[in-house]
């Protein structure tokens, strides 16, 4: 079975740093192969929710973002059949309500996660979002994994620990190979490519062959690179979660690496 793969930009995330504010661009996306419709992940809240709930600046989000994205690419919120969580953080897992009738897909681990996370994830689980998985009717709307399976026949779910201890990627069989899309599991192509000066602006050559995994984790950085590799063991390329960069529709516009060139953003 062979899926398209379609970006969903939804809005921007203002992160405040001590010597400048760095946008942060926000994506799920729509997968299908003609027939099954299959979101992975759900977005943000919008604006005024952001600032209320995490005091940060944002642009878009919310679930009139969402239902713009997928009409965008031709989508309706009644086409989605399944909605993968990769993780249940703020930027992720939000607007689940627009799918009353699609079964949701996280990991056990996760859920786990969820209700009692490490300290310094705490803000970044909202109540909310752990009272909509949890309410949802199962086995019909929400379906709990635990470690690798197969969703349906070209679309794997690989778990991932590192960045939470139940996130997951998505491992999709498309006309050009399969495609990881990792989520937050190395969020930007400097933490898959961080030597190599196309990619990342400041190259970390010391790093040799080895990845460079995100800031935020909840596990050591030995079983967050392990599991960066194991899904370049599986995957011809990489779709991160937070890049400008990304190919906003894959394989049509397919690439395993931005373009050289590309680096302004990091
Ligand atoms: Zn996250």
């Amino acid at each position: 079975m062979s899926f398209r793969i379609h970006t969903l930009h939804l809005g921007d995330l203002m992160v405040p740093w001590p010597h400048a504010v760095i946008k942060e661009p926000i994506h799920c996306w729509y997968v299908t192969d003609g027939t099954t419709g299959i979101l992975v992940d759900s977005g943000m809240p919008d604006p005024g929710d952001m600032k209320r709930r995490l005091n940060v600046d944002s642009v878009g989000g919310g679930p009139d973002s969402l239902i713009a994205a997928l009409r965008h690419v031709g989508a309706k919120t009644d086409d989605v059949h399944k909605v993968v969580l990769t993780h249940m953080h703020f930027d992720h897992a939000w607007n689940l309500e627009l799918f009353p009738n699609a079964q949701v897909i996280v990991q056990r681990d996760e859920l786990i996660h969820a209700i009692d996370p490490v300290p310094t994830q705490r803000l970044y689980y909202l109540r909310e979002t752990l009272a909509e998985v949890l309410g949802r009717r199962r086995p019909k709307g929400l379906l709990l994994v635990d470690g690798d399976t197969e969703l349906v026949p070209g679309f794997e779910l690989m778990k991932v620990p590192g960045h939470t201890p139940g996130i997951q990627a998505a491992i999709i069989s498309t006309a050009r190979g399969k495609v990881a899309l990792v989520s937050d599991c190395g969020d930007n192509y400097a933490n898959w490519y961080p030597t190599d000066p196309n990619v990342n602006p400041t190259p970390m050559r010391y790093l040799g062959s080895d990845f460079l995994p995100g800031a935020i984790r909840s596990e050591s950085e030995r079983v967050y690179g392990d599991s960066m590799r194991r899904i370049l063991s599986r995957a011809d390329i990489v779709v991160p979660a937070h890049d400008t960069r990304i190919p906003r529709a894959i394989p049509e516009e397919w690439f395993a690496k931005p373009p050289a060139g590309s680096a302004a953003h990091s």
